[in-house]
């Protein structure tokens, strides 16, 4: 800028000379060329205050009209009015401001100021006397020059004030790497005046134990442009106290005397640090207590197991017999109550068999009380064998059983009793040979107490040891017992039709007759034991008639219009799904014979032959009275 101005006062000098020579045209013509170069706007008057030149600069910075110009020059009063008019001048009289501009010029004094024009623009305005009269004015924007000189003034400020008050420490490292500038905060963070800052090697700044890496990076750092430092570093105070910084450092390529130097910030961090160290020790804290309670729970789970295991042990001991594994005494009578109240209930009858092996005293005095131990044992295997799955084996004490039959009356009941007297009697019990039992088979009567049902139970066992031993005597005196005594002829061990059962429907009655019959073919093959597959072929036949009889009565029922037909159709599917899983589990081998002829001959017989299909005997026979 001072450059250009000396460059400008040299040319006026020179024009000063030339302006002497004015009045010819050529040195007019030299004028008007050199001032039409000139980088400013710039215009000529004489002592008279008459323009002898101007440029084009100057007419376009002052946005005069070109008719200003036509034919002659202006003068300077008349463009002081002109402008005064046009408002140039700021707010007045034209004609007064005008003449003051014009009064400034004739002293002919040297002058230099700013013009700020009504847009805003700014003009540096200075004029010159030239030596042989006159003077030469020169115009400039400097607009744009200003706002960047205020810009520049403004950051500087507005730096000045983040230096001066910064929350980090801000400075700067020399070439040879000592602090240049350092801010207040920097003064604090050290406990250090800055005079004493200014100049002092940076890595005596810094702890000991990490001046070496510190001094190296810092010299790695002021050798290349590229590197950028962001690091945590362990700093000292001028009074022996240390904190942790967050040094952040920037490389400066030119910094002083074309030398490199870095602009760092410092932040204490030492807060952050201890924050993050405490979290650090409470997490491990955490982890460890974390495992305690790991391994606390597991050795807790653990023994919740052997408790459980051990509770498991006791309560099978408090129900089991020790010896031979079966249900003790205790859970007998427990389960004996439960039947009881099934019976109060749903009217399912339940019985009982009392057994006592025989002589067995003989079987102590033979051959040792561990035989007789083994003996006993070896019964409850037979017992289990001739057992239903739903049947109850318990050791009643010494060498007396009791087998609970839930839905069982007297005659399936008398017939389990038959079945384990024989195989009983048929087993050659090692070392003690052939040992048999007496049975007292009892129904349980409703509204009798067990101990009542127990004492008819074990009566009918006394007789059976006073009838000779290895033999089953049914206590017969119950009343439920009377349909089952009609039905069943216990000499023989058949189902026995009698003329009250018929229906008055012939062929529903032949097909009754027929199902009597096959169940007594299944009776006899339960009693002989005989073999499965010679069993089966019977089994299908009188499933098949089953089903074909309960087509033909619910056809029936139908026809006559009786009112339960569906819901009777209803019992026979319950039934056929019934028999469909007995036969499966009969032919696989995980029922025994007797469990199926249990069904048939109680079930579908007793309970639904001869009780639900006499409701509609009184239809049938009413509809074929009416007919005849
Ligand atoms: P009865 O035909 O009249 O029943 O004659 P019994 O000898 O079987 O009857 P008794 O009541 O006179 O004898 C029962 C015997 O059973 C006496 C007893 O030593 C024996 N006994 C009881 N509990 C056990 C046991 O746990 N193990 C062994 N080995 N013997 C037992
Ligand atoms: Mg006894
Ligand atoms: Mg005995």
């Amino acid at each position: 800028m001072n450059g250009r101005r000396g460059i400008q006062q040299a040319e006026i000098g020179g024009l000063g000379h030339l302006l002497m020579l004015a009045n010819s045209p050529e040195c007019r013509h030299i004028i008007q060329s050199i001032i039409d170069h000139l980088p400013c706007g710039v215009t000529l008057f004489d002592q008279n205050l008459e323009m002898i030149a101007c440029n084009g600069l100057f007419r376009r910075l002052l946005e005069f009209p070109d008719e200003l110009f036509d034919g002659s020059l202006p003068s300077m009063k008349s463009l002081a009015l002109f402008n005064a008019r046009r408002g140039e001048y700021g707010p007045g009289d034209p004609d007064e401001l005008a003449g003051q501009v014009v009064q400034r010029a004739m002293a002919m004094k040297p002058h230099q100021f700013e013009r700020v024009r009504p847009d805003g623009t700014i003009l540096e305005i200075s004029g010159q006397p030239l030596p042989s009269g006159g003077f030469i004015t020169l115009y400039t924007d400097i607009t744009g020059r200003r706002f960047a000189e205020e810009t520049l003034r403004d950051k500087e400020g507005l730096l000045r004030l983040i230096f001066d008050n910064s929350s980090v420490a801000i400075f700067t490292i020399d070439s040879s790497g000592r602090i240049g500038i350092a801010n207040q905060r920097m003064v604090e963070m050290f406990l250090l005046p800055l005079e004493k800052l200014i100049g002092i090697e940076y890595v005596d700044l810094v702890d000991p134990a990490e001046q070496e890496i510190a001094r190296k990076n810092v010299a790695e750092h002021l050798a290349c442009e590229q590197l950028n430092i962001n690091l945590e570093r362990h700093y000292w105070c001028s009074n022996g106290t240390a904190f942790w910084g967050q040094l952040t450092a920037r490389h400066m390529p030119a910094y002083k005397d074309g030398r490199a130097g870095l602009v760092c910030v410092v932040a204490d961090i030492t807060e952050r640090k201890i924050a993050e160290h405490q979290l650090a020790e409470r997490s491990s804290e955490l982890e460890s207590l974390n495992q305690e309670l790991t391994s606390a729970v597991a050795a807790l789970a653990a023994s919740n197991a052997e408790l459980l295991a051990a509770r498991q042990e006791l309560e099978h001991l408090a129900q089991h017999d020790n010896l031979t594994g079966i249900w003790n005494r205790r859970r007998i009578e427990e389960a004996a109550q439960q039947e009881m109240l099934r019976k109060a209930r749903y009217g399912h009858p339940v019985s009982m068999l009392f057994i006592d092996l025989d002589h067995f005293k003989r079987v102590n005095d033979a051959h040792g009380h561990a035989v007789g131990d083994d003996v006993l044992k070896a019964f409850c295997d037979i017992a289990i064998k001739c057992m239903r799955s739903t049947d109850m084996l318990g050791r009643w004490g010494g060498e007396e059983f009791v087998i609970l039959m839930p839905n069982s009356g007297l005659m399936i009941a008398s017939l389990l009793a038959e079945r384990i007297r024989k195989a009983t009697w048929a087993y050659e019990f090692p070392a003690a040979g052939h040992v048999t039992a007496s049975f007292g088979v009892a129904e349980y009567r409703e509204d009798e107490t067990w101990e009542t049902w127990l004492c008819r139970s074990d009566a009918a066992l006394y007789a059976a040891k006073e009838g000779g031993r290895n033999r089953v005597i049914t206590d017969a005196c119950g009343a439920d017992e009377a349909d089952e005594a009609e039905l069943l002829d216990l000499a023989f061990l058949r189902l026995v039709w009698r003329s009250t059962y018929e229906s008055g429907h012939a062929s529903l009655d032949t097909q009754h007759r027929n199902l009597f019959e096959h169940a007594n073919n299944l009776l006899t093959a339960v009693i002989g034991e005989r073999p499965t597959d010679e069993v089966a072929p019977q089994i299908e036949a009188l499933v098949a008639d089953l089903l074909d009889h309960f087509r033909d009565e619910e056809a029936v029922l139908r026809s006559i219009g009786y009112s339960g037909a569906d819901e009777h159709a209803q019992t026979h599917q319950g039934l056929i799904g019934r028999a469909g899983e007995l036969v499966e589990n009969f032919t696989s081998g995980e029922l025994a014979l007797g469990d199926l002829f249990n069904f048939l001959a109680y079930d579908v017989v007793a309970k639904h032959m001869l009780s639900e299909d006499r409701k509609f005997f009184g239809q049938i026979q009413a509809v074929r009275d009416t007919a005849g």
